[in-house]
């Protein structure tokens, strides 16, 4: 069973079963990582699960332990801590029982950040455009961290969907990001605004639908295209199915490492 290496410093609930985990590795050096990549924490079966997950069946083996791949959103400059964005499954194996951590408990982080969800293979005068849903936020926010300064005339767009208001996280982060940043837009998108305590301003609909408005052309002055950006798809699968379509009919290309391209895609189920 491997050691549980590294300690919960701070935990930041956005909603019931939405938080950011700040852990830190307990006598080792943090991993180097590039803006974008993931790591993986992991608990032992016999960790114990919030109240309000649902019950296991079949339960893990006692002698089980979980780990999972999680984006890193702490920027990659950022020596102190690692942070996530992490949604809780209530069916799940990991969440239930990361959502049980408390500062000071101990978890099990992975040594080595990997993915090839990163800003290395894009060409530094292409403008980028970053759609995700729920926690797919997540490595968007190590990007911008890391490379939104500094960036000359590079235009960056977030795409976030979610259900509710409460569910988008570093919203403040982000509004204050788009304030300070000229060549930087931020837009939220909700798919159910119906229960809002106050009712919803702002669009309405999936991350999909701001892209077919054009809402970011309204912003940058132009229409992202092929030959000027590239969009990073990340969260939902069927997002990601429905915006490669999108893209795909207006001449984008999908990246791999053999054919260089200008959709990036991570996808977390
Ligand atoms: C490269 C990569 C990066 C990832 N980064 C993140 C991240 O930053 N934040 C995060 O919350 N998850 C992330 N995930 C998903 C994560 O690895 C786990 O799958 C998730 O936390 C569920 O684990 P679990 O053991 O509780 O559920 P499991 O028992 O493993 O159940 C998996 C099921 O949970 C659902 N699910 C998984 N992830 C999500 C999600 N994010 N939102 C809604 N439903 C989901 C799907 O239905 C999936 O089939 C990432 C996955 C990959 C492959």
């Amino acid at each position: 069973m491997p050691e549980l290496n590294a300690i919960v410093t701070q935990r930041i609930d956005f909603a019931p079963g939405l938080m950011i985990l700040r852990v830190v590795p307990d006598g080792w050096e943090l991993p180097e990582f590039v803006a974008g990549q993931f790591n993986v924490l992991g608990l032992p079966a016999t960790a114990p699960r919030v109240a309000d997950a649902d019950p296991e069946n079949p339960p893990p083996k006692p002698d089980a332990f979980i780990r999972r791949a999680y984006s890193i959103a702490s920027a990659s400059v950022e020596r102190e801590y690692m942070e996530f964005y992490i949604v809780q499954v209530k069916s799940g194996a990991l969440t239930p029982r990361l959502f049980a951590l408390k500062v000071g408990d101990r978890v099990w982080l992975g040594t080595k950040a990997t993915g090839m969800f990163t800003l290395d293979q894009v060409p530094r005068d292409k403008h980028l455009v970053f759609m995700g849903t729920g926690t797919g936020l997540a490595p968007y926010m190590s990007m911008i961290r890391s490379h939104l300064e500094g960036e000359g005339e590079r235009k960056f767009a977030v795409l976030h969907g979610a259900r509710h208001s409460w569910d988008l996280g570093y919203r403040t982060e982000l509004f204050q990001m788009q304030r300070l940043t000229r060549h930087f837009a931020y837009f939220p998108i909700l798919d159910d605004p119906s229960g809002e305590p106050v009712a919803w301003k702002g669009a309405v609909g999936f991350v999909q639908d701001l892209w077919k408005r054009g809402e970011i052309e309204k912003a940058w002055g132009f229409k992202p295209r092929p030959d000027n950006s590239h969009v990073f798809l990340c969260g939902h699968p069927l997002m990601i199915e429905s915006m490669k379509e999108i893209l795909v009919a207006e001449g984008f290309a999908l990246h791999t490492k053999q054919a260089p391209g200008q959709i990036h895609l991570e996808e977390y189920w």
